[in-house]
């Protein structure tokens, strides 16, 4: 079989907060696979930094634990090590800069990785200005959040910009790297099945869905001062939203898609506050209360919300789209379930439509595609009607060789090809804290507390009640 990889060009990757968690869960092993499945030319190198000292020895071994998988070859892993440098720096100050400038090289792809905090952004970006690090040609990505309102979200835009353009900047949201999420797209847009079924004629609703079974990890400050609002809904659950219902772009190029997500956002309606149900999950035998786990008895802020959204133009109105995530549900389930209308008239005398027909864009777990169809139930007994499934579960219908990458590791090599139509632009971010600001507010302004669910359910009684005033159901979180 032809190898599907596609080396990319030689590059310095210069991966700042190169110690921490993101690197050392996501982005190290991306690397690493990338390097295995020999997408690496010969000359690309990785240059880890961050503030404390490490010999390049020494750091080669965390990088090594990192990359704690028990099938890899020590020999390819001893050969990824090689590409890997070390340089210390201080971000906000002189340390170590001049070392960096005087090793990368201008012969290559320079990509810079801030897998930092957002406080760091605008001081990284002027050093590397004013080091002569950056180059018209090079790339900086920065990481999730991205801000945590309009103005802090300006801010940012603002200070990135001051030293890099538009087309060199790549903010990750990690849920566009993912194969499904891809595939979205190849499933509207490479098939004239589904494009013409697509639109509020045909479509009764759509739910997307993004349940944790995992409380808040970690210290919960971060999170406590989110919420499932900002942490979810602003950036993935918006992102899945618009990959679903924006229109066909002309071409797949990255300013196109992006033109028309950007469409979607400015579309939303406002939602009102009774359209929304925030919840926060309770203690449950050893399982700590959200309140216990964010350090704050009066917390209110939410670990779960679900909301009804309107997308106002005339291929939605009257489709409503229902957002759902939170924590310490009964499951972890990520999915986008499309439900078709019922048919106009139902033929079959004494038979109650099952669910109907729902296309479900799975993922997590198993990152896959189910169309729920209506068949006759095999056998004698009359005409019954029963539910079937037409699955595509892609780790069994992919050879090995073709299995889902990890959403970083694709991320990361388009950074290296230069393509951004899986990043986020800097107006689409923008546009999407402009709908997200004023529901934020209303709680506020309120004073609104969320609703306590427990831990391993689907979230708090508001939640059901919310899809029972519409007359429908949620799609069950698990079995
Ligand atoms: P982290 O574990 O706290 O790591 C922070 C990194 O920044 C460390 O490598 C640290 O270096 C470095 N650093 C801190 N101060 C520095 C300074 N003055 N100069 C140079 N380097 C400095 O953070 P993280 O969890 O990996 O998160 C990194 C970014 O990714 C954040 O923007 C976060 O919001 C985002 N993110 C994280 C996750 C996740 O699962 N962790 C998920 C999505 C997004 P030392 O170790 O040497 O101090």
């Amino acid at each position: 079989m032809v190898s599907r990889v596609i080396p990319v060009n030689a590059f310095d990757l210069v991966l700042f907060g190169a110690t921490g968690d993101l690197a050392r869960r996501k982005i190290w092993p991306g690397l690493f696979h990338r390097f295995v499945a020999g997408q690496f030319d010969e000359n690309s190198r990785i240059l880890g930094v961050s503030r404390s000292d490490h010999e390049t020895e020494k750091f080669r071994d965390i990088v090594r634990k990192a990359i704690k998988d028990p099938e890899i070859d020590d020999a390819q892993l001893d050969a990824f090590l090689t590409r890997v440098e070390y340089i210390s720096l201080d971000a906000k100050g002189e340390r170590g800069w001049q070392v960096l400038a005087d090793v990368v090289r201008s012969d290559t792809v320079r990509a810079f990785y801030l897998s930092v905090a957002p406080s760091f952004f605008g001081a990284i970006a002027r050093r590397l200005e004013q080091f002569g690090i950056a180059t018209p040609d090079s790339r900086i990505v920065v990481e999730k959040p991205f801000g945590h309102d309009l103005d802090s979200a300006k801010a940012l835009n603002a200070e990135l910009r001051e030293c890099f353009q538009e087309h060199q900047i790549y903010r990750i949201d990690h849920y566009l790297g993912k194969e499904t999420v891809q595939n979205l797209m190849a499933l509207r847009f490479a098939n004239s099945l589904f494009e013409p079924l697509w639109n509020s004629s045909q479509i009764d609703h759509v739910q997307i869905t993004v349940a944790e079974s995992l409380s808040v990890e970690g210290p919960g400050e971060y999170y406590d001062q989110s919420g499932a609002m900002r942490d979810m809904v602003q950036n993935h659950l918006m992102q899945l939203l618009c990959l679903t219902a924006m229109e066909p772009p002309s071409k797949f190029t990255p300013n196109a898609v992006r033109n028309e997500k950007l469409k979607i956002i400015e579309a939303l309606e406002p939602v009102p506050v009774e359209n929304i149900a925030r919840g926060q999950y309770r203690a449950a035998g050893e399982q700590g209360s959200y309140k216990e786990h964010a350090g704050d008895p009066n917390s209110t802020t939410e670990s779960f919300i679900a909301m009804k959204v309107e997308v106002a133009n005339w291929r939605w109105a009257g489709t409503p789209f229902y957002l759902r995530t939170g924590k310490c549900l009964r499951e972890r389930v990520s999915e986008i379930a499309v439900f078709f209308r019922n048919p106009p008239h139902m033929i079959f005398p004494g038979t109650e439509t099952p669910q109907g027909n729902v296309l479900v864009i799975r993922l997590q777990p198993d990152e896959g595609m189910t169309l729920h169809t209506t068949i006759k139930d095999p056998g004698p007994g009359g005409m019954r009607l029963t539910e079937a499934s037409l699955d595509m579960t892609f780790a069994d219908s992919l050879k090995d060789s073709a299995k889902p990458q990890d959403a970083y590791e694709r991320l990361i090599m388009d950074v290296i090809r230069g393509d951004q139509t899986l990043f986020m632009r800097g107006d689409e971010v923008e546009s999407a804290w402009a709908w997200a600001d004023p529901i934020i507010a209303s709680w506020t302004d309120r004073n609104m507390k969320p609703q306590q669910y427990d831990v391993g359910s689907a979230g708090p009684e508001d939640a059901l009640l919310l899809m029972h005033k519409d007359g429908r159901r949620w799609r069950s979180i698990g079995a």
